[in-house]
């Protein structure tokens, strides 16, 4: 097996999806339909997707030695994901109860079994594995310590994912690069940090509020309407700091923010259950291969253009063979 350029620190969970008529209510018992069970968790869908689209990839989390477990093996070793740090742990594997209103709405209960133990000391363990690694991927399924160890500790590059939204410390934020939320997670940040969010339909506004939090770059995911950029330009980065004297106004650091809008691709969306996960794993496997950030989220918005027409999370991610059959018949239909 090739040495992992991307290495995907975080959760594994079996999904375990049910349609239901209504939600119940307290003390209520409602029957829903068979249960569907598929891989994922963030972690676990990341690194399928990288590995889908050929990247070297190794995965870093914890499943229980049960039929969950083995179902997550299986579809990561699909992927041609590095196993060697995916530990069997005495707990159940992790689950993502989903449950499936008519109206298309979730409500979702997860239980972290053995995400739990992807403890800091677990990390301290497999330092060799993320610790050297061109990209490493976080999410926040794991212990909040545990992402702290990585993003802090890690000598490549740190794509943070900031997903499901919970509080970062600063060192983490300082880490990311990029930091990659969705709308609600960017509000969710902001409004932690007291910091405004900008006029709501100001995207560019939002991702320059994000990029003030202390990241080194942001990726703001928009669904159908794409993705936004914000980085700091290289040549007021480089700026001596004797530029600043005592007394001076100092800028805003949003006055050297270089923001970029790339679109989505137009498709059909059936079900987007694992879009964004799909989009962070295309997102490192580019950046490990040497691609700007810019040029990275572009292929990420192919990827997850490709997910999006399809049912489940890994299961509908492209290959790279599939994501040039679909660029192709998109093209024909866009020319057509
Ligand atoms: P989200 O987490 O919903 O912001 O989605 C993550 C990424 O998936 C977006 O930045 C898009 O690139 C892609 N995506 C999500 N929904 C759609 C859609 N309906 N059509 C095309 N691309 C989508």
């Amino acid at each position: 097996m090739q040495t992992p350029q991307v290495v995907v620190v975080g959760s594994a969970n079996a999904d375990l999806v049910l349609d239901i008529d209504h939600r119940p209510a307290p003390g209520e018992t409602v029957i829903g339909s068979d249960v569907v069970t598929t891989p994922g968790g963030k972690g676990a869908n990341q690194a399928v997707a990288a590995g889908k689209v050929g990247g070297a990839v190794a995965f870093v989390g914890c499943v229980g030695d049960d039929d969950h477990g083995a179902l997550l093996r299986d579809s990561l070793s699909s992927a041609g994901v590095d196993l060697t740090d995916l530990r069997t742990v005495d707990a159940p594997t992790g689950t993502a109860t989903i449950m499936v209103t008519p109206d298309g709405e979730n409500s979702i209960i997860v239980s972290p079994g053995a995400n739990r133990h992807v403890t800091p000391a677990m990390l301290e363990e497999t330092r060799s594995s993320w610790g050297a690694a061109p990209v490493v991927v976080l999410q926040l399924e794991i212990p909040v310590e545990s992402v702290a160890v990585v993003a802090t500790g890690a000598r490549g590059r740190v794509v943070v994912n900031a997903a499901p939204a919970a509080r970062l410390g600063s060192a983490v934020l300082a880490a990311a690069d990029p930091l990659v939320v969705n709308e609600s997670e960017a509000a969710f940040l902001l409004e932690d940090a007291g910091a405004a969010a900008g006029p709501a339909d100001d995207t560019g506004a939002t991702a320059r509020a994000l990029l003030r939090l202390g990241p080194r770059s942001v990726v703001l995911t928009l669904g159908a309407a794409g993705a936004v950029v914000a980085e700091t330009r290289r040549a007021d980065a480089d700026r001596p700091s004797d530029d600043v004297r005592v007394g001076d106004e100092v800028p805003p650091a949003d006055d050297a923010a270089e923001v970029v809008r790339v679109p989505a691709l137009r498709v059909e969306a059936v079900d987007t259950t694992g879009a964004g996960d799909s989009f962070v794993g295309a997102l490192a496997v580019e950046l490990a291969a040497g691609a700007t950030l810019e040029r990275a989220v572009r292929l990420a918005t192919r990827v997850a253009a490709v997910a999006v027409t399809r049912r489940g999370a890994q299961t509908s991610f492209p290959t790279l063979e599939e994501l040039e059959r679909a660029a192709t018949q998109l093209q024909d239909r866009e020319s057509g």
